[in-house]
């Protein structure tokens, strides 16, 4: 860190921030590396219906394989991405990848990108993801976006303006971990939503605490009002889920109904068929 040494002295080099300068400078090379030969690759997680207990899509969550760290996860690398803006380019094979994996996929089930409030602000996404859904064929309706709350502080209005677009081009949006940061209910009619995801901090306390379980559902009463789908995210118990279904969200995602995994696994997810009849017969009925 550079240190405030009074008046007139602006920056110190000090040996640490010189270790971790190099750090990120070769972190950045690799990425550059991992673009050009590709070393992502994406772990599909599945996103259920919870009052038909279909499955209904899979959000795509990329990694990175290192070629001497091994697997890094996103939260690793995507903050460096989005500072040097490789994230454009990182966004644009996610999508690629995704939407070649969605047509593959038996019964038509949506597939969810995540998307950085950097690609919407400096990237040419609308015309990326409108490429992308010609060369690959995939219904557009089948294509969810998730943008998260950040990037609708965007002052130039690009941001709002490339949604706006997206949606012209019959995809979904989504907004992600509703209720972290600095979260507001104006945000709702900001943007052309689809969905709310409600974020896991919530559901993670939502059998424990009163006040979770009220602010789930009030989310989910003010997004059926306004025409909006919610997700539960995070969702790890099986008291948990039932919890969010009562609270009124209509779609459940998290390590109990499915970790995040390889296309073909993912694709076989089987949670409400098989797994929810072994968890019902294993409790004592209540
Ligand atoms: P997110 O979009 O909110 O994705 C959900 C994250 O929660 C994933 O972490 C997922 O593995 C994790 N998760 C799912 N269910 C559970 C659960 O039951 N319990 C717990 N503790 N965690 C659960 P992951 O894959 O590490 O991704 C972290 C974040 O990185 C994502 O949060 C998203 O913001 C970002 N990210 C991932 N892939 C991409 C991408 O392709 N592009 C961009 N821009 N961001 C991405
Ligand atoms: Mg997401
Ligand atoms: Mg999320
Ligand atoms: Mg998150």
């Amino acid at each position: 860190q550079s240190k405030s040494m009074g008046r007139g002295t602006f920056c110190i080099f000090t040996p640490e921030m010189d270790e971790r300068l190099r750090e990120r400078i070769a972190l950045e090379a690799d990425l550059r590396r991992a673009i050009a030969e590709e070393q992502f690759e994406l772990a599909y997680q599945p996103i259920y219906h919870l009052a038909s207990q279909q499955l209904c899509g899979f959000e795509a969550l990329v990694r990175w394989q290192h070629p001497e760290r091994g697997l890094v996860g996103p939260g690793d690398f995507i903050p460096l991405a989005e500072e040097t803006r490789l994230i454009v380019e990182i966004g644009a094979w996610v999508l690629r990848r995704a939407c070649r994996d969605a047509v593959q996929l038996p019964g038509s089930p949506r597939i969810a990108v995540n998307l950085s409030p950097v690609q919407l602000a400096y990237g040419d996404t609308v015309a990326t993801v409108e490429e992308v859904l010609r060369e690959t064929g995939l219904d557009p309706a089948r294509l969810e976006l998730e943008i998260t709350e950040t990037a609708l502080f965007d002052e130039d209005n690009r941001t709002l303006a490339a949604l706006r677009s997206l949606k012209a081009l019959g995809v979904r949006i989504v907004l992600d971990d509703f209720g972290t940061g600095y979260s507001s209910l104006s945000h709702l009619r900001l943007a052309p939503l689809d969905k709310v995801k409600i974020d896991r901090s919530f559901v993670r306390d939502i059998t424990a605490r009163r006040d979770s379980a009220s602010i789930v559902s009030a989310i989910a009463a003010l997004a059926g009002e306004l025409g909006m789908a919610t997700t539960a995210e995070g969702i790890e118990t099986l008291e948990q889920l039932e919890a969010v279904g009562r609270a009124g969200c209509t779609e459940a995602q998290g390590y109990l109904l499915g970790k995040p995994q390889p296309i073909l696994r993912a694709a076989s997810s089987t949670f409400f068929s098989k797994r929810l009849k072994t968890a019902r017969a294993r409790q004592p009925s209540s």
